[in-house]
């Protein structure tokens, strides 16, 4: 009798022993309230490939994070623009092409910056393109064409981005620089001075932002130093979480420009970026990042070997509808082809966090 009380007490200790250390090691995982949304512009599976046969790598880091492949056509349209592209991953709703933030009967559409906002998050956007370029204005602005730029400036002068950071255009700057003044923002032209403003609203216009790749640019500044800034800006005093919209713009240009090389150096730039963000967000648990593109740009296809790299491997002049590579981290979903506006849903889940 006296021993099987023993063992009942020896199994009753065990198991209080076990569901604690389960409930440590489970019931304080934090939730992933952190997202990281990355589009490389006009990036197509071929962009990818042909940087890695120029970089000599068979795989990179991101690709151990391959999810699937990403539908990209507008509402009127099989071949999408950046904009209308940037309106379906920020609101999960397609609209026509030059829609920014709006859909096709001209209503506004909430953004995921909007609604990271409104669960108490910090919000940042940091682009390798001009402030009013179609992609951050499709997460930050809301206009009825692309080309309105002073609408697309006076939307995110008053919108729900707390660090804007890219160049600014000639139209961006100086005429309209008063409508940040006006809404409170700090305004700098150097990193130097951008790593000395810690919190409030900041706008950042960096000129010489480039692929250091790029032999023929001097003191370029990579988007990953501008990405490690926006990172330390975004965790300072906050539990509440951030998201944060990263663009590497120049895979699309250079694509436009139909030059491979400038092209494969803009990639590579997007690819330190993204291996210094899987580094840090593999630093904690409350981190999701999702690297995607808008749309392929001009047909690239792939070359044989490194010595085939050629612009003549561009088969288009413009835009795409070719389907383009989708890469989650601390994401999970069955689907292996979406749409673009069911990516706008994997990041919803996060924000939600
Ligand atoms: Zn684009």
């Amino acid at each position: 009798m006296k021993k099987s009380i023993k063992v009942l007490c020896c199994l009753l200790a065990i198991c209080m022993v076990a569901s604690f250390v389960f409930c440590l090691t489970a019931c304080n995982k934090s939730p992933v309230k952190n997202l990281i949304y990355i589009i490389g512009d006009g990036m197509g599976f071929n962009h990818v490939e042909n940087a890695k046969l120029y970089m000599e790598k068979d795989k990179l880091a991101i690709e151990n994070y391959y999810a699937g492949e990403v539908i990209t056509h507008a509402a009127d349209n099989e071949v999408t623009d950046s904009a209308a592209a940037a309106t379906a991953l920020a609101t999960g709703v397609k609209t026509n092409i030059d829609f920014v933030g709006i859909n096709p009967n001209g209503k506004k559409l909430t953004n995921i910056m909007e609604l990271s906002k409104s669960r108490g998050k910090r919000t940042a956007i940091v682009t390798t393109d001009t402030l009013d370029g179609a992609t951050p204005a499709g997460f930050s602005a809301h206009a009825e064409s692309r080309d309105d730029t002073t609408d697309i400036i006076k939307s995110q002068a008053t919108g729900k981005v707390d660090l804007l950071i890219g160049k600014w255009s000639s139209a961006y700057a100086y005429s309209n620089k008063k409508y940040f003044d006006n809404n409170g923002f700090a305004y700098t032209e150097s990193v130097d001075e951008l790593k000395n403003l810690q919190s409030g609203k900041i706008v950042g216009n960096i000129q010489n932002v480039d692929s250091a790749y790029n032999p023929y640019t001097e003191d370029a500044v990579p988007l990953k130093t501008l990405v490690e800034y926006a990172l330390d800006y975004l965790t300072k005093d906050n539990k509440k979480g951030f998201t944060l919209m990263v663009e590497g713009a120049y895979i699309d240009k250079h694509s436009h420009e139909q030059d491979i090389m400038q092209m494969i150096y803009a990639f590579m730039d997007l690819n330190d970026t993204i291996d210094y963000i899987l580094d840090w967000a593999s630093k904690r648990d409350d981190t999701a990042i999702i690297f995607t593109a808008d749309h392929e740009t001009c047909g690239l296809q792939k070359a044989e070997n490194k010595d085939a790299l050629s612009d003549s491997l561009y088969t288009a002049d413009y835009h795409t509808s070719a389907n383009v590579p989708l890469y989650l981290y601390n994401i999970t979903t069955d689907v292996a082809l979406m749409d673009n506006t069911d990516v706008y849903k994997l990041a919803k889940q996060v924000v939600r966090n």
